[in-house]
């Protein structure tokens, strides 16, 4: 029999979920799963491209445990099922799971390799005895019946596995309709039995919805917005500003450390980091002061789009939320978006910055996004920005820079570095 060697003693992630109490798939001593189902909610709505969408979501998995070990990643009628190698950690498997956009849900399963049917029940009975220490609990038995030649209908392994479990463990008892366990009995060319449906972040494969290119910065909304549009399974690319020596390497390497940490879920980051510093200075020096900041994220958009076309993104992402700062006004966001041809998504629009926190915890960028190093953003800016631009006045005051932006915006893009960030 396969086994898990018991893993860290911190909560693991399990989609943002705590584990569920008496659950002794990892405890010291307890027995080991052998196996994950992988369960997807929207992604089995495709209709004809739904093996596109399976097969996207397969080797997502199997991209996020490759540095596990070697676990075997099938597809099979509506399920992915995965098999653990000997000896795996539960919980940075369990962790790695909850990372993949498009697993609705998982569920760790022990493996009945005879689908006998006095096999079947006696090994249901030995996965309640191991699975929950106490067994005063109300349950109910699902079945479900892949294999169709199967000698034992769904309704009848629910009654036979119920009859036997009630017999085997006397404190038991059932209830039909509001069980506190749902025991599942999944005959296939061998059995699977589980109880426990751990969260998984839900969304797309990342891979099935085409590219984007956020922009990303240090705070603590852009990774955000880039986690909520790649979930619906879009890859993504990220461009920074910096100006050195206005802005310090370690800010620099504070983005790097964020693109990091988004990519965990989302896969290699292609990130550029463009040179903004003598862009700023240009602004600073010719446009009025009031509109220092708006020029800068027009001149940031321009930058970035650029980018985006030329590796094949179909939209940019910003973290930009109404009214949050004199920048994110309606009038400010239609001033900046002008100088845009592809849609730019700005997910967190609607979000308070309480709202944005709690997701930034969640998905562990938090911590980075706070550490106090600075933002070119925050390095030129007026004591009294414009909150209600006019276009046209925004316009007129970038044709003051018209001798020289041709040739900044030339070497900004010339001098930029490209990285690919991994996990
Ligand atoms: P964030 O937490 O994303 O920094 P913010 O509240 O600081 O948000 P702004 O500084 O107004 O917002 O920027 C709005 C958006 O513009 C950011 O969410 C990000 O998408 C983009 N942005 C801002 N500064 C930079 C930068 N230095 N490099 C790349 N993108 C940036
Ligand atoms: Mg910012």
């Amino acid at each position: 029999m396969r086994g898990a060697r018991r893993g860290k003693t911190e909560d693991a992630v399990c989609g943002g979920l705590p584990r569920p109490e008496g659950f002794a798939g990892e405890e010291e001593g307890g027995f080991m799963y052998q196996a994950f189902l992988v369960k997807y909610g929207e992604i089995g709505l495709k209709g004809d491209n739904r093996h596109i969408f399976e097969n996207a979501l397969r080797s997502r998995v199997q991209e996020k445990l490759k540095p596990l070990g070697e676990y075997n990643v099938t597809r099979e009628q509506g399920r992915i099922f995965v098999e653990c190698p000997e000896g795996y950690d539960y919980e940075d498997t369990v962790e790695a799971l909850g990372r993949v956009f498009g697993v609705s849900g998982f569920c760790p399963v022990e493996v009945i390799e005879s689908t006998e049917w006095e096999t079947v029940k006696r090994a249901v009975g030995d996965f309640v005895e191991k699975t929950y220490p106490l067994k005063n609990f109300t349950f109910k038995v699902a079945a479900k019946r892949a294999d169709k030649q199967y000698p034992i209908t769904s309704p009848e392994i629910c009654a036979g596995v119920g009859e036997y479990l009630l017999d085997r463990f006397s404190e038991l008892s059932v209830d039909v309709h509001a069980p506190q366990e749902v025991i599942t009995v999944e005959i296939r060319n061998r059995a699977y039995v589980y109880s426990k449906v751990l969260a998984g972040p839900g969304g797309m494969p990342v891979g099935t919805s085409g590219k984007a290119m956020l922009l990303l910065s240090g705070g603590i909304d852009s990774p955000v917005a880039g986690y909520m549009v790649s979930k619906r399974g879009v890859e993504l690319e990220a461009t920074y500003f910096h100006a050195p020596p206005y802005t310090s390497e370690r800010a620099k390497e504070k983005v790097v450390d964020l693109a990091r940490i988004i990519s965990r879920y989302t896969g290699p980051i292609r990130l550029h980091i463009v040179n903004f510093t003598d862009i700023q200075l240009a602004i600073y020096e010719k446009c009025p002061h009031e509109e220092l900041t708006i020029i800068m994220r027009r001149y940031m958009m321009r930058i970035a789009e650029q980018f985006a076309k030329k590796d094949g993104c179909l939209s940019m992402i910003t973290g930009e939320s109404i009214g949050q700062v004199a920048s994110q006004t309606m009038q400010s966001l239609l001033t900046t978006n002008a100088v845009c041809e592809l849609p730019v998504f700005r997910p967190l629009i609607g979000f308070d910055k309480v709202e944005i926190i709690d997701i930034a915890k969640k998905i562990g960028t938090f911590e980075t996004s706070i550490l106090p190093y600075e933002d070119c953003c925050t390095i030129f800016v007026a004591r009294h920005p414009v909150t209600k631009p006019i276009l046209s006045v925004v316009e007129k005051s970038e044709e003051l820079l018209c001798d020289v932006i041709d040739d900044l915006m030339k070497q900004a893009l010339e001098t930029t570095e490209t990285i690919v960030v991994e996990p």
